[in-house]
């Protein structure tokens, strides 16, 4: 039996928060969000660490944990998508000068609506947004469509441009050595997982999320761990989560149709929504609100009546 874990979305960055560094592999590392913002991954080599997203509001504690963890150092950061969340922490890394890896779809976002919010954070006076202080938004050094395989300190690092549906441009990570897959926002592990502003337009109500998963499902790789962008990793679930993941999205197309179907508006949907057991356990629950207009949208354009 699963625990599941309570997410509190507001609290994310006001208060003080400490990641927690769990060893998911031999070298392998998760540095998990305790309250399911975003995590962090990194992996340990004889050449040295390749870092796996970063949020400048906790990325200092990823670099805190590499260096009480070897004396390597960073010498590859790849980004999942360029949000936020994930893509701004590798200003805390500029010390050992990573080349920093993200396709040409996340660079061009990340020189664009990214680098604006980033700028807007850096001069707001709030709080929330000290660590965006004094620092700067770190852009890749190598861009990449499709796909990208990195052979590096005896693993391979296989980097796969998944397609569109938390964001423009979803990244998975693949360690075959160490049976690893990381998915970013493309799997929340006990979180309501949805879009990402940028791609609301092609949410489709969650079936960009679905058809990766199946697609990933399909290449039956050996990975005893696939790990989330936000949540708790599930070490040794494997497929499993993926295959809850497409239980969770069918669950709410489902349910919104239901919804359609006995007359109601959106309005009414997001009101009287109920989230099905057992996803009615996931955190973050009030980010369900800001998808719900979006299912219900989605589904009438797919003619569900
Ligand atoms: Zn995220």
């Amino acid at each position: 039996m699963m625990a599941m874990f309570a997410g509190f979305g507001a609290a994310d960055a006001a208060a003080p928060v400490r990641m927690e560094l769990r060893k998911i592999a031999d070298n392998v590392y998760l540095m998990q969000h305790p309250t399911g913002s975003s995590n962090s991954m990194f992996v340990v080599t004889d050449a040295g660490v390749f870092v796996w997203d970063g949020d400048i509001r906790t990325a200092d504690q990823v670099f805190a944990g590499i260096r009480r963890t070897t004396d390597k150092k960073i010498i590859y950061h790849a980004i999942s998508h360029p949000a936020g969340d994930h893509a701004t922490g590798g200003w805390h890394f500029r010390q050992d000068r990573p080349i920093i890896i993200g396709t040409r779809t996340q660079a061009k976002s990340l020189a664009a609506e990214e680098l604006e919010e980033f700028t807007t954070r850096k001069r707001s006076n709030d709080a929330l947004y000290a660590p965006y202080h004094n620092s700067e938004l770190v852009q890749p050094d190598i861009t990449f469509d499709g796909s990208l395989t990195i052979r590096f300190g005896g693993l391979t690092f296989v980097l796969t441009e998944e397609g569109a549906a938390h964001s423009t441009s979803d990244v998975s990570l693949y360690i075959p050595e160490k049976r690893i897959f990381a998915m970013g926002d493309l799997f929340k592990s006990e979180i309501h997982t949805g879009p990402g502003d940028t791609a609301y337009r092609t949410f489709r109500a969650g079936k960009p999320f679905m058809e990766i998963a199946e697609k990933v499902m399909a290449r039956r790789l050996p990975v005893e761990t696939y790990v989330p962008g936000h949540g708790p990793a599930h070490v040794g679930r494997g497929a499993a989560d993926l295959q809850e993941l497409n239980r969770y999205f069918a669950a709410m197309r489902d349910e919104v149709s239901k919804m359609i179907r006995a007359g109601k508006t959106e309005q009414q949907v997001v009101a009287e929504f109920k989230m099905p057991a057992p996803f009615d356990k996931y955190g973050q629950a009030a980010g369900i609100n800001r998808f719900l207009p979006l299912y219900y949208r989605d589904l009438k354009a797919e003619g569900v009546r």
